[in-house]
């Protein structure tokens, strides 16, 4: 079905979330991948007369991501809080041979606050929204309602 990929700032952190939207059918999805947050709003049920909606919002508590030497990758949207036990858990894999760890990380959000357990996200990942929507659009020309996406 129709819709836009764009990206959006995020309710939560106020760096660059991505946005779904389906234009015909109103349905949302929204994630970032800053600070973990996540929401959908997705048909429930639809009459002739009447489109019942199902929306869902999960905090975010920071994001893990491992990029493998062979480019593959794997993002976990943290959606609680996690402990130094997990923190471990992480690291234990980030380290392991097959891993890029120049491009992989874990960052915690909290408090409003950021902080980078290890690894180093992308230059992106530290801009606000604005910052980063000035960007886009200088290197890729886009339109300002629609701007375009990049890790
Ligand atoms: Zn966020």
């Amino acid at each position: 079905m129709a819709s836009n990929l764009s990206a959006v700032k995020c309710p939560q952190c106020g760096r660059s979330a991505f946005e779904e939207f389906y234009y015909r059918s109103d349905e949302q999805f929204i994630c970032c991948y800053r600070c973990g947050y996540n929401y959908f709003k997705k048909i429930r049920k639809a009459t002739r007369n009447k489109v019942e909606y199902r929306e869902n919002t999960e905090d975010g508590h920071g994001v893990f991501l491992l990029v493998n030497k062979d480019g593959s990758r794997e993002i976990t949207l943290l959606n609680i809080e996690i402990t130094a036990a997990e923190i471990e858990k992480y690291k234990t894999a980030f380290t392991s041979d097959e891993i890029d760890q120049e491009k992989s990380f874990l960052a915690t959000f909290k408090d409003g606050r950021f902080t980078i357990q290890f690894g180093s996200p992308s230059d992106n990942f530290h801009l606000s929204f604005e910052e980063y929507k000035e960007k886009m659009i200088k290197k890729y020309g886009g339109i300002d309602f629609l701007v375009p996406i990049e890790e």
